[in-house]
């Protein structure tokens, strides 16, 4: 995995939008630069650090290797360069606390490493598109957004949804070395929170409701891992079929075992639950959800494990 740092100001708000980067391949001189053709060197899974007037307000994740492309049109009031040019289709990670860069200089300076890297010697931005992150600024980074935005390197993985085997490697071992060095249990619980977020951020780009009642408002929404987390393999903790959105009342009923669905999708209902509780909870036994293969997979799972008939 590489790391990089990129210089955004003028189209910082019409590549997020558009969910992507974009540098021309030459100037109208027909020059080149290395902060325009490193581009190339993106990889899926690659992470890249923004900077928008001296701030990091994003990370930014490779969804796919670097494509060449030519200049998309909502960057062309821009005029500053050929049509013909490179582009990276990214997540855009938003920081809650954007980070300032000059805050950290000195052990920026220190970290980066001497060639191609973003900053120059009096810790001004370098002129330019793309620059290279040296493995101890990464990591450097990291910690700062760890600390001020409980964001991690494992949670960036998670956010992106295409993950190749080397990335859930990286992660097994990453969460491997999280147990051993026994971090606080405050620690982890902000790491799964923002597991959570990037997992609900899925589960809602396939329908913003609980799957049981109305309720829409996403500030309400719980995505629950079918199969416990805790039980999950990597693989099945970043599936989505492993997710179900449903509102606090119906996640804790679900969460608790006091709810299940059969194979087709009907709702099963705790026997030790009594009518007017049912009625309160707002649950009747015509409830039910469409699950495909998978989805029914991780069900029965709860079903076995979870879930309580009496
Ligand atoms: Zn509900």
């Amino acid at each position: 995995m590489n790391f990089f740092l990129v210089f955004q100001n003028k189209s910082y708000h019409k590549e997020k939008s558009g969910g992507y980067l974009w540098a021309p391949q030459k100037n109208e001189k027909g020059q080149t630069f290395h902060h325009w053709t490193d581009m190339k060197k993106v990889k899926k899974g690659d992470i890249i650090f923004n900077s928008y007037d001296t701030e990091m307000l994003s990370v930014l994740v490779a969804k796919e290797d670097c494509l060449e492309r030519e200049r998309p049109s909502s960057l062309d009031d821009l005029k500053l360069w050929h049509k013909d040019g490179w582009m990276i289709l990214v997540e855009y990670i938003d920081l809650v606390r954007p980070i300032n860069y000059k805050d950290y200089m000195e052990d920026i300076l220190k970290l980066q490493g001497e060639k191609y890297a973003p900053f120059n010697k009096i810790g001004r931005g370098n002129t330019g598109y793309l620059f290279r992150v040296s493995l101890e600024l990464a990591e450097y980074l990291f910690q700062i957004l760890e600390d001020t935005n409980g964001i991690t390197k494992t949670s960036l993985v998670l956010a992106n949804k295409q993950i190749d085997i080397e990335i859930i490697e990286d992660l097994e071992k990453e969460l491997k070395s999280t147990i051993s060095l026994e971090q606080t249990e405050k620690e982890l619980i902000v790491k799964s929170r923002i597991g959570q977020t990037l997992f609900k951020k899925a589960l809602l780009k396939q329908g913003n409701k609980c799957r049981l009642c109305g309720v829409t408002d996403e500030r309400f929404l719980i995505a629950s891992h079918i199969k416990k987390w805790s039980q999950s393999s990597n693989d099945e903790r970043l599936d989505v079929n492993n997710g179900l959105l449903l509102c606090p009342n119906h996640d804790s009923l679900f969460d608790k075992g006091y709810i299940s669905f059969d194979g087709d999708g009907t709702i099963l209902v705790s026997e030790s639950i009594d009518m007017s509780t049912k009625v309160f909870l707002n649950i009747n036994g015509t409830m039910n959800i469409d699950m495909n293969e998978r989805q029914q997979y991780y069900m029965e799972w709860h079903r076995v494990n979870i879930y309580k008939p009496r």
